[in-house]
């Protein structure tokens, strides 16, 4: 299908214009003034931005976690994404212990192939490192799995210890792949929450206690200083307070390969979400926790200069009734995440743009193009430029909503963000040249999205 999206500005991580955009055959094939528009069908994109579809490179649908399994699936995630102006993700294949991981990512094949709306890509979460399992990387990398996940965090389940995180280090450098880390100090957690479960203390809020910032601030420099060690780039996962960001700048000051991610709910929410009713807290619960509000300016601050690259969702949707109810008797055993692939462009609008932390460059470059650079997919997403795939999104800014769970598109039964005021609505989105949202609202094909081989990691 060919199609002309006209009378809209055209927003890139550089900056904006106005210009009409042609897409045919599933690429973006021209950009211009007076581009022929015959035979195409007309989109008019007055009054809103013309932005490469968003890359949201932390999801974790059908994840298990806990004796039970993420609500979100393949199929509803990346309709909810597409709705929210998010045209790829990459999701999490986490090794289970003795697995190899040729089969964790055949697994997660499985899961998601015929079943994505939107094109994926996977990263593999390695838990359980031996020789045979190192042995398996390049092969990954020749698949499109050019980043690794490692845990520092979750002691007795996925945590690893410095001798693996060193040695993926290197084998990441070795092959092209970028080493992506969850740093929380998982040895201090464990002694911490013990000790609240002891003293009966175990309603939701005991889980921001027993996971201080000291303990993120502590594990980010760790695994800075290994990646260091071992001359390897490092990307740290959901940055949430300014002791991690500082480590972040500090070795990013001296030129070190360092990029850090932050999502939505560390900008939106803070410890102040537990100030509510009985168990209700438990819906805010995710790791690093909610931090205080003091280190929201930090974080956009982080983000204006460019120590923080990315933002991303680390979508983990368990369902309020029935799953975060599983740590009823203890906070240790709800299971960790929040929802929010759907509402990621909104809350960066909203809080971002329209409150002046940052600009429409600006939130295309950390929503898309420095996703897609950092995730090998860079040029084919993450840009609006001839020869890239036609995955565009028509975002007019000047329309008020306000996210629900009742309204939301996510297979979940809340959403964080209830109630909400937000600024922007998604009008039209191009998955690979065809239309999958219209007027807001999902009327893509089930199954059309595809794997994606991502390149590997050039520094
Ligand atoms: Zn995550």
């Amino acid at each position: 299908m060919k199609s002309i999206i006209t009378n809209g500005t055209v927003v890139s991580s550089e900056g904006e214009y106005r210009a009409d955009v042609l897409l045919d055959g599933g690429k973006i094939v021209a950009l211009g003034s007076d581009l022929s528009s015959e035979g195409a069908q007309v989109i008019d994109a007055s009054g809103a931005y013309v932005m490469p579809g968003g890359i949201d490179v932390h999801t974790h649908f059908e994840m298990p976690f806990g004796g039970t399994i993420a609500c979100e699936t393949f199929a509803t995630g990346t309709k909810a994404a597409a709705v929210g102006g998010t045209t790829t993700i990459i999701d999490f294949a986490i090794q289970a212990q003795g697995e190899s991981l040729t089969k964790t990512y055949q697994d997660w094949r499985d899961k998601a192939d015929g079943d994505v709306a939107v094109d994926y890509g996977l990263h593999v979460a390695v838990t359980d490192l031996n020789d045979k399992t190192l042995a398996e990387i390049p092969w990954l990398v020749d698949e499109g799995v050019t980043s690794f996940k490692l845990f520092m965090a979750y002691k007795g389940s996925i945590m690893v210890d410095d001798a693996t995180l060193l040695r993926m280090l290197r084998t990441g450098r070795e092959h092209g792949a970028l080493i992506c880390v969850h740093a929380e100090n998982g040895d201090v957690i464990d002694v911490l929450v013990g000790e609240y479960l002891a003293a009966g203390k175990t309603a939701p809020k005991y889980h921001l206690s027993s996971r201080p910032a000291e303990a993120e601030g502590e594990a980010t420099g760790r695994a800075i200083i290994m990646a260091e060690i071992a001359g390897a780039p490092i990307y740290i996962v959901h940055v949430s307070c300014a002791k991690a960001l500082d480590a972040v700048r500090t070795a990013r000051d001296k030129g070190q390969a360092v990029y850090g991610e932050t999502c939505p709910q560390y900008l939106a929410l803070s410890t102040d979400n537990f100030d509510v009713p009985g168990f209700e807290g438990a819906k805010f619960v995710c790791s690093p926790p909610l931090r205080d509000k003091s280190n929201w300016p930090q974080l956009w601050a982080g983000l204006r200069s460019g120590d923080l690259a990315t933002v991303a969702s680390d979508h983990a949707a368990f369902n309020y009734q029935g799953q975060k109810e599983l740590g009823l008797a203890g906070f240790d055993k709800i299971p960790n995440g929040c929802p929010g692939v759907e509402h990621r462009l909104f809350i960066l609008h909203t809080l971002g743009v329209e409150a002046g932390e940052i600009t429409m460059p600006k939130l295309v470059e950390v929503f898309s193009s420095a996703p897609a650079r950092l995730f090998g997919l860079y040029p084919q997403k993450g840009v609006i430029a001839p020869g890239s795939d036609a995955d565009v999104v028509v975002f007019d800014p000047s329309v008020d909503g306000v996210i629900a769970a009742a309204t939301q598109m996510q297979n979940i039964d809340y959403t964080p963000y209830e109630g909400m005021r937000v600024r922007g609505a998604v009008r039209t989105v191009f998955s690979k040249g065809e239309v999958v949202v219209a007027d807001g609202r999902w009327v893509g094909k089930d199954g059309a999205g595809r794997y994606l081989k991502r390149k590997p990691f050039i520094a």
